[in-house]
């Protein structure tokens, strides 16, 4: 019991660890940016509104998502493969399996980004839909948009989502290695999405996902707000005729239609059960 409970700690431990320098590095990198190229001018984010809101969901929901994960690998492994066991387990992810686990690994980290993405736009869809919108609210809520806002999203939103969409592709035999690249990318990228940028990426714009491209995304729904669902290729919008940036245009008021929305984390974390 101590044992596990011990364990427990250290991976909280070690996950906090690796978050921490992250931060201070993007909160630096973003404030200066800011400065120079804003989207939205006098916005800073460490003065914002709903700060500690955000902090607190940049800390959890990384921590939540790494134990879920673990867990869904490890019942995945046993109701898919009937592989019990720590020894058996850890061999049987060392380094991916089956036909996907012979591509080089950066061919299987690129196959890991492009399938999730493509996954993660139709999900993305669904929340935008009557059932799934009160879990999918909490990430839209924030009024004052910037980079720490990225991690805002409801547990349900994670887990039927990011989560069960890594752990099908580390199922379907790809090493979970590409972690090693997948994982430093995604964080930094969501966080440039959601910067306070004014960068379009000019023709670049059409090959990934950018702040101006994503900030669209958070404003109403006659607007940028039922478009851009794409997370990192806007291909996904393009290809299905969800994609939107107007010429000359810079997205301005962000935040969803409900003013009495929520601006605490455990608010937030009950609102969709009292929607
Ligand atoms: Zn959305
Ligand atoms: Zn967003």
């Amino acid at each position: 019991m101590f044992a596990e409970l011990f364990s427990v700690l250290t991976v909280a431990g070690e996950t906090m660890i690796k978050i921490v320098p992250v931060t201070i590095g993007l909160g630096i990198v973003f404030a200066l940016l800011s400065q120079w190229s804003a989207c939205n001018p006098g916005q800073v984010w460490w003065k914002k509104r709903e700060i500690v809101t955000d902090v607190l969901y940049w800390f959890l929901i990384p921590l939540m998502a790494r134990f879920v994960r673990i867990g869904l690998m490890v019942m995945g492994a046993a109701y898919i493969y009937g592989i019990h066991g720590t020894e058996a387990l850890v061999n049987f992810y060392d380094d991916g399996f089956g036909p996907l686990a012979r591509l080089p690994l950066w061919a299987q980290a690129l196959t890991f980004v492009v399938l999730s993405d493509l996954a993660l736009y139709w999900f993305h869809r669904l929340y935008h839909g009557a059932h799934m919108w009160k879990y999918h609210a909490v990430h839209h809520s924030s009024e004052e948009l910037d980079w720490i806002s990225a991690a805002r999203f409801h547990p349900v939103n994670i887990l039927f989502g990011t989560v069960i969409v890594d752990v099908a592709l580390l199922l379907a035999g790809i090493s979970p290695n590409v972690m090693l690249w997948v994982g430093p990318f995604t964080t930094a990228h969501s966080a440039f999405v959601h910067a306070n940028l004014n960068w379009t990426l000019g023709p670049l714009k059409y090959v990934i996902a950018g702040p101006v491209f994503h900030r669209w995304h958070h404003t109403a729904a006659d607007r940028g707000g039922s478009k851009n669902f794409a997370g990192t290729f806007p291909i996904w919008d393009i290809l299905f005729g969800t994609w939107y940036m107007p010429a000359r245009q810079l997205p301005d008021a962000y935040g969803v239609d409900d003013k009495a929305f929520p601006e605490g984390f455990g608010a937030q974390m009950l609102y969709p059960f009292k929607q």
